[in-house]
């Protein structure tokens, strides 16, 4: 197929991509690289007009829609064989407002975009801990990050949402306009609308105290356990992320650490850095580190400290939990599990929650887990084209041992393969999926939008 063979997308003003059509293959690709579908047409918008036109043409032609932000969904909601992709990665524009502490992103911002935005005045509001996952499939979810504890999931912090609807409306969901509606877009995920502009609260950020620490395998157990205890009283501005990974053959690290497996502790701290000291060196006291790289940094630079170790273009498979406390049983286990890791690129990340995060009553927004400690995830990443069973059966393994502990379970992190249960799981309950249910009859009846954890309309 030439250019010539280009659909005509009434009222589309962006860039349409067909197969054979030059940019095809980059414009179909998404972060998984376990994924790889061939859509019908890519429609790269320019702004809600074009959102409009390119789903009134798939809802002509009866097309599957995915829509795309950053294109890190997991299971690869936002691609799909032969249906429309309304791509919004073209609708990047962050703009802040120091003087209300806001700023509003377009749907293909991505962290590392809307972070440099913010930072530049001193300001932040919670996203996700790898820079190039989008502002959109994120907060729509959710979002848990570095700043969670100290001022709640992304979702919490939106204000007002621009929605495209599927018979082409465009509205604007915020506590005063159409509250049901802006409930189900903080946890419910995309099932709505298309969000064109997300519209977020701000919080002065920075300076950062933190950075890697590692501890051998054996130490693993002790140290995580030593940092839950120690958390649990540690003021909000502490936070952490763990990881129980295999080091790169990196020639930038001292070569007895090349390849080797431990624990990755990463403590951040977000006030005073006198009192950060204190916690910082209980962190470091938990067992013995074997790197110690945790200094002053910057949140930017934070946010983007685990990027290499998520690259875009590896095959990728997770299972998730947010957990309640972690008992020496589940502790031992996981890390018995850890250990028969299939691949040097998987690991399990581990990250303290709490705080601000569980300070919303479990009905205030549509995200419902408002108890965990941690969120766990099992990340299984290898290179493409390798068989993804022995790396999916390590992923369901460590999610089995982590599963005594389980408080909830993430939209975000669910996989497309886990089944109604864990659906109803993440949404909170069957009287919760049920209200998720009236609210997409009521913007969604059709379910067009139904490449994501899906919420049918209620009948
Ligand atoms: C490497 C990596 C790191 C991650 N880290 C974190 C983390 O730290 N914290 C966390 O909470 N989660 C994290 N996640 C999970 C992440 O929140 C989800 O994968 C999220 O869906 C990604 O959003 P996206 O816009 O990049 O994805 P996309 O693939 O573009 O979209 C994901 C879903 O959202 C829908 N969607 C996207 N944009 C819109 C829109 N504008 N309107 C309506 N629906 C839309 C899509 O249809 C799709 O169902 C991570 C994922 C990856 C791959």
């Amino acid at each position: 197929m030439t250019t010539t063979d280009l659909p005509a997308v009434a009222g589309f003003r962006g860039t349409l991509f067909v197969p054979g059509s030059p940019g095809y293959d980059d414009a179909r690709r998404v972060w998984n690289a376990a994924v790889d579908r061939r859509p019908a047409i890519v429609a790269r918008c320019t702004g809600p007009a074009d959102v409009v036109a390119a789903l009134a043409h798939a809802r002509e032609r009866r097309l599957p829609v995915a829509v795309r932000g950053g294109g890190h969904s997991i299971p690869g909601f936002s691609t799909c064989d032969d249906g429309l992709v309304v791509d919004l990665s073209g609708l990047r524009e962050v703009h802040v407002d120091p003087k209300t502490r806001s700023a509003t992103a377009g749907p293909g911002a991505t962290w590392a975009e809307f972070d440099r935005e913010t930072q530049a005045f001193g300001l932040a509001t919670p996203g996700g801990e790898v820079s190039d996952t989008g502002v959109a499939g994120l907060t729509l979810g959710g979002g848990i990050g570095w700043l969670s504890r100290m001022h709640g999931l992304s979702c919490d912090n939106l204000l007002a949402a621009d929605v495209v609807t599927t018979d082409g409306r465009l509205l604007r969901a915020s506590a005063q306009e159409l509250p049901e509606l802006f409930w189900a877009l903080r946890g419910g995920g995309g099932n709505f609308g298309v969000v064109t502009r997300f519209h977020f609260r701000l919080h002065p950020v920075g300076p950062v105290w933190g950075g890697p620490l590692m501890f051998a395998p054996d130490e693993a157990a002790g140290v995580l356990a030593g940092l839950q205890d120690l958390v649990a009283d540690a003021p909000r501005e502490l936070s952490a992320l763990c990881v129980l990974a295999t080091l790169p053959p990196s020639p930038e690290l001292p070569t007895v650490l090349r390849g080797r497996r431990g624990l990755v502790v990463i403590p951040a701290w977000f006030g005073d850095p006198q009192t950060g000291h204190e916690w910082l060196d209980r962190v470091r006291r938990l067992g013995d580190p074997l790197v110690d790289a945790v200094g002053p940094t910057d949140y930017v630079s934070l946010q983007c400290s685990t990027d290499a170790m998520t690259p875009p273009g590896r095959a990728s498979y997770v299972r998730s939990d947010l957990l309640g406390p972690l008992d020496d049983g589940v502790l031992a286990a996981l890390v018995a599990r850890w250990a028969e890791v299939t691949s040097p690129f998987s690991g399990v990340l581990l990250r303290v929650t709490g705080g601000a995060m569980n300070d919303p009553g479990p009905g205030a927004t549509a995200f419902p887990h408002r108890s965990s400690r941690w969120i766990a995830t099992a990340a299984a990443m290898w290179e493409p084209g390798g068989a993804a069973g022995p790396h999916a059966a390590w992923a369901r393994a460590v999610w089995r041992a982590m599963r005594p502990a389980a408080a909830g379970t993430y939209v975000n992190h669910l996989d497309g393969d886990e089944g109604p249960d864990r659906l109803v799981e993440a949404y909170g309950g069957a009287e919760r999926l049920h209200r998720l249910a009236a609210v997409k009859a009521a913007y969604d009846p059709d379910n067009t939008l139904a490449l994501n954890q899906n919420i049918r309309p209620m009948a």
